[in-house]
């Protein structure tokens, strides 16, 4: 059989411009950059500004400023979530026909309308599923959740080794659109990351939890899976993940060097002690030429 042509790499990077760039956002980035530079791939720029509610006026040119201070170059222009509604509306309309097409059995997306409280006395996290048999349309304010299937989600991360989760018992029907109107964070990224044509997701470990969502939900659109590779990530002395919505203290641009080796030692390529000497060009450099995937260590690390 002739061997199938590999797709040509295609990586991202994703910041929600909820405030400026902190240490972690640039351990993410450098991560993401330096695979995609290291598999001659294209790197994109997308703003995860989906979640209006969260958006910060002006986070977005800041974040995209301080990465180029720092040496970073990405492929095309830069898109942005909330300009991509429509093509959300649409996967959403299909969704909800396919839902339809099935509605003799279990509607695959139904309406919503428990409240947080409601849940939260429930005392898990997992929703028990009792807005199941509600029928779309409701005209009545409500989120869409999608019908959790008893399945077992398992991928390979490239950094985190085998990772296995039932969708319905680990984590239940999730909620695609809200009830506030804006789109879920877990559909819109697996609507972009699916027409960009990602095929490797370079991220924090933040969202591994998350990915077997991302994966049920590309089979249930029918769309292929991107490869995964989940960083370690810089968490404080109580080992929460340090977050600029948390304000964390942003990176100083004048030590933009020392940062970028920390960074690079931070996920376990070793670069030399005189390199923050170099300047940026050289620093960035040495890191395309010695980047290894396989030395970044699989543990967060606690920022002094
Ligand atoms: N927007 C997310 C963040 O800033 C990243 C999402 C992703 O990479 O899939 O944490």
């Amino acid at each position: 059989m002739p061997r199938q042509k590999q797709k040509p790499y295609i990586g991202r990077f994703a910041p929600s411009p909820t405030g400026p760039v902190h240490f972690g956002t640039l351990i993410a980035a450098l991560g993401s950059c330096l695979q995609a530079k290291n598999n001659n791939g294209r790197w994109l720029m997308r703003m995860e500004d989906v979640d209006t509610t969260r958006t910060v006026e002006g986070a977005d040119t800041d974040i995209l400023k301080t990465l180029e201070s720092f040496g970073f170059e990405w492929h095309g222009d830069v898109t942005y979530q909330s300009k991509c509604t429509g093509v959300y509306q649409q996967v959403l309309d299909k969704l909800i026909e396919q839902s339809n097409r099935h509605a003799s059995k279990q509607a695959l997306v139904f309406p919503c309308i428990c409240s947080r409280k409601q849940l939260t006395q429930t005392g898990s996290s997992i929703y028990p599923g009792t807005c199941r048999q509600r029928q779309l349309p409701e005209t009545q304010d409500h989120a869409l959740r999608l019908l959790a299937k008893d399945i077992d989600i398992r991928f390979s991360d490239i950094i985190m080794g085998e990772q296995s989760q039932n969708i319905q018992q680990d984590c239940g029907d999730f909620i695609i659109r809200r009830r506030d109107r804006l789109f879920a964070y877990q559909l819109a990224v697996v609507v972009d990351d699916a027409r960009q044509g990602i095929t490797e997701i370079v991220r924090g470990a933040d969202l591994l939890d998350s990915t077997p969502r991302q994966i049920y939900l590309q089979q249930v659109l029918g769309y292929d899976t991107p490869a995964y590779c989940h960083l370690p990530l810089a968490v404080d002395a109580s080992g929460s993940k340090i977050s600029k919505s948390e304000g964390a203290a942003s990176v100083d641009i004048k030590n933009k060097e020392e940062l970028l080796c920390r960074a690079l030692t931070f996920l376990g390529q070793d670069p030399p002690a005189d390199l923050s000497d170099s300047d940026i060009d050289d620093i960035w450099q040495w890191a395309s030429r010695n980047w290894n995937i396989d030395q970044i260590p699989r543990q967060n690390h606690v920022l002094v």
